[in-house]
């Protein structure tokens, strides 16, 4: 079948512009669908990246992504800023489907479409991205030195961010709902001993504020007594969960409780042969560019040896 490619790569984030160029130096011409709102995936909404090895002055997420891209087109990667609508992927020959309905076969595909974290859905919470408000204390955290901020949840992640900020922050507020956190017990506890972390119980962030283009203050309610308050802070960092882009591939591929592609690690392949995930679709623990370039890597590697032995 002359129309049948090799492989197929969905996403243009980090894994997918690393399994792009892994691919495309492999002679396999890979075909990537980089979406259409989006390409570049989640960095592209961030300003500086300090911990992507290799750019020791640091780089503006926008342009580590062009890099990947150029890097990947540079080799043969053929880029479709178009979003992938519906996939086939169980028989050897997998379909999949772009927005203008035309369907492209390959033998392989590679899924790495990320995941989004949730937002609180406020006024300027968008705007003030990068500039107060985060959504990833591992990237972040490091710029809230000797600031007062906030982190809103009551999870495994909130705990574990509102610890790790701690250590540089002069004092984090966790705001959370309810009166009881979700965490686990041992998460809850280094929480509590932390004298440098407040909790701020039954409350939500009611509004964000802004001077001169940075965060600074949130008003609370109290969900059960809507009384509001003010709390002096210029960090926020939303810590309500994450969803994987999954929905493609409900009913043929795998999913664990919370939605993410299971995979046989250490390799990236799914349930269906050759069919392999990469990155922030997978991951729900590291979540970082780089580990999703280095799964993106595996992804290739296992693409090609899948490819390698089907002929
Ligand atoms: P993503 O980057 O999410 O890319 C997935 C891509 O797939 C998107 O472009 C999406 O449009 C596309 N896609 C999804 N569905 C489809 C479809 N159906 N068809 C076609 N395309 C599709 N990490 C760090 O290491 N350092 C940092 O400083 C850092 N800062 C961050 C700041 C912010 C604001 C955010 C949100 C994240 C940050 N991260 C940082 C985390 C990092 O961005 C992610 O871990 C990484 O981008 C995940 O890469 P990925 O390739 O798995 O997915």
């Amino acid at each position: 079948m002359s129309d049948v490619r090799n492989v197929i790569i969905i996403g243009s984030g980090p894994a997918g512009y690393t399994a792009a160029l892994y691919t495309a130096r492999a002679s396999l011409k890979p075909l990537v669908f980089e979406g259409s709102v989006t390409a570049g995936g989640a960095l592209m909404n961030t300003t500086e990246v300090e911990n992507f090895p290799g750019f020791r002055d640091g780089i503006m997420g926008p342009d580590l992504m062009e890099n990947m891209r150029a890097q990947a087109e540079r080799f043969g990667a053929e880029l479709v800023a178009d979003d992938v609508v519906a996939v086939d992927l169980t028989g050897e020959i997998k379909s999949v489907t772009d927005s203008a309905g035309t369907v492209h076969r390959a033998r392989a595909v590679i899924v790495a479409t990320g995941s989004q974290h949730r937002r609180l859905g406020l006024p300027k919470e968008e705007e003030l991205s990068g500039r107060g408000v985060s959504y990833c204390a591992t990237c972040d955290g490091f710029f809230f030195r000797n600031h007062h901020i906030a982190v809103v949840g009551g999870g495994d992640t909130a705990m574990e961010e509102a610890t790790f900020l701690s250590r540089f922050a002069d004092s984090v507020t966790v705001v959370h709902r309810r009166d009881a956190l979700r965490a686990s017990k041992a998460m809850q506890e280094r929480a509590f001993a932390d004298p440098k972390i407040k909790f701020a119980w039954n409350s939500e962030v009611a509004e964000i504020h802004e001077t001169d283009g940075k965060l600074s203050g949130l008003t609370l309610r109290d969900t059960v007594t809507g009384e509001t308050s003010e709390l002096p802070v210029t960090g926020l960092f939303v810590a309500i969960g994450h969803d994987p882009r999954t929905e493609l591939f409900k009913g043929t591929l795998d999913l664990d409780d919370e939605g993410y592609l299971k995979v046989d690690a250490p390799s990236t392949r799914t349930n269906v042969p050759g069919v392999f995930a990469a990155g922030d679709v997978v991951d729900h623990t590291y979540r970082q560019a780089i580990t999703a370039a280095g799964t993106g890597c595996s992804a290739a590697l296992d693409a090609e040896r899948y490819l390698a032995a089907l002929s």
